[in-house]
């Protein structure tokens, strides 16, 4: 099928929001009329003698219009000044319009109790709508668009009660039938809620969102991009028409958006809070997150207080709210366990130096419990090293501890003197109770160096 279509820019304006830029296109669009083939139906033209005959009387009945066309109306009239237009492109329109009408009728009973029924019906009406042709706003509507709704309309109330299925029941025919006309309505072009929505009160709506969101707070550092960089303006993924080819998706309608934003916010908070930010290990500066959040619910109420009289934006700020103040509570009861935990783990880390663990090394050597360095077949720094990645008790390097050790190992007088008398008792009494044997040699030391510096 070969489209002939043309774009018309009125007017590009430039939105920013949420530091994105984006366009705004305003315009029209012409297409030309294309006829369409039927599809393959079971009940057709060639064995039903009276859908012949009815389309023979439908286009009796539209050809006074069509055989005056553009010049049917005022606003249609227009077209003759219009550069893009020739009447040639707009021939046999009675049997054009009366062919869509019956080709689409017998698709519908045809398929109806298909599996795919809902989708294949509804993109076939989708086809032959834009088979129509459309018009620049400033020149009417597309011709006979209505008419074709109507008609189709009309001709399932006819049938709708004897359509037989060995697939389906009666009931769930009719239910079907119903939401096929359900689909006609709402997808007429001169249904004003079928209007495409100002996509600049669809990008503040989103904006509104972004802005009263916390994303500032330590819990959406990670996500916080995604959201400043995806609007999801499309109500639903693109979809491809399986008899026009083409992609098409629908926007969100404010309500939608919003109504949407309302999952969105219930969606991220119930998976990211304080507890998901413990398990990973990132719930660490508790005295900032905790201003961050009293901050944040403030704000979060001072904004509501702008939408007094919006209760469907109020959906996701009562979510927040209810979430910040459960936050709250969470990080005010965990705090101290943090603390106690974060000390703890300070004054552990604190209490071995790299003196007192070259001592609890050269006691435990000296009871036999650790190999002496020098009986390494690497060598002593080897052994060193491997000793260090094994233990994890001391954070310094190889040579650092070689040094230290060299220093109380080659000299007993470096040892027991004054100064290590501490470290001494701390290494018996704290690193090697569960070795007496090695226990027992720094305590002799101990006693050693407690009588010589007496
Ligand atoms: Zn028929
Ligand atoms: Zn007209």
């Amino acid at each position: 099928m070969h489209r002939r279509k043309k774009l018309f820019v009125d007017k590009v304006e430039e939105i920013s929001f949420c530091g994105n830029q984006m366009f705004q296109f305003t315009g029209g669009e012409y297409e030309i009329p294309f006829s369409i083939q039927p599809t393959d139906c079971a009940h057709n033209f060639e064995n039903c003698e009276s859908c012949r005959e009815n389309h023979e009387l439908l286009m009796k009945e539209i050809r006074p219009l069509t055989d005056k066309f553009p010049f049917c109306c005022e606003q249609h009239a227009k077209l003759t000044e219009f550069p893009d237009f020739n009447i040639e492109d707009y021939k046999n329109l009675d049997k054009e319009i009366a062919d869509k009408v019956y080709f689409t009728h017998h698709h519908i009973i045809d398929r109806i109790d298909n599996e795919d029924w809902y989708e294949d019906i509804t993109d076939y009406i989708a086809y032959v709508t834009e088979s129509i042709g459309t018009l620049p706003p400033q020149y009417g509507g597309s011709f006979q668009l209505g008419s074709y709704f109507l008609y189709v309309l009309e001709l399932i109330r006819t049938v709708e009660n004897s359509i037989t299925s060995d697939e389906i029941s009666k009931k769930e025919i009719k239910i079907r039938i119903e939401k096929i006309k359900a689909f006609i309505n709402s997808f007429r072009k001169d249904n004003p809620e079928n209007k495409n929505p100002d996509l600049n009160l669809l990008l503040s709506t989103y904006h509104k969102w972004y802005k009263i969101f916390p994303f500032e707070l330590t819990y959406f550092n990670n996500i916080r991009e995604r959201y400043r960089t995806n609007i999801p303006i499309l109500a639903e993924p693109f979809h491809l028409n399986r008899y026009s080819n083409v992609k098409v998706a629908k926007l969100h309608t404010k309500e939608s958006l919003t109504q949407s934003l309302i999952d969105t916010t219930k969606n991220i908070l119930s998976q990211v809070n304080g507890n998901s930010l413990l398990k990973a290990g990132l719930l660490t500066d508790t005295e900032k997150i905790k201003y961050d959040l009293i901050i944040k619910k403030r704000e979060t109420e001072l904004f509501e207080m702008q939408l007094i009289d919006n209760s469907k934006q109020s959906g996701y700020i009562k979510v927040l709210k209810k979430w910040l103040k459960g936050e709250k509570k969470f990080i005010d009861e965990i705090t101290p366990y943090l603390k106690n935990k974060s000390q703890k783990n300070r004054e552990d880390k604190q209490e071995i130096t790299v003196l007192k663990f070259a001592l609890y090394i050269y006691y435990m050597q000296a009871a036999g419990k650790i190999e002496y360095f020098e009986n390494h077949s690497n060598g002593k720094l080897a052994a060193i090293e491997e000793l260090l990645e094994g233990s994890k008790v001391i954070d310094t390097t190889a040579k650092y501890f070689q040094i230290a050790y060299n220093k109380i190992s080659n000299h007993k007088t470096n040892r027991i003197a004054n100064n290590q008398i501490s470290n001494i008792s701390f290494v018996a009494k704290k690193m090697l109770n569960k070795y007496p044997e090695a226990r027992n040699i720094a305590l002799e030391e101990l006693k050693l160096a407690q009588s010589k510096n007496r």
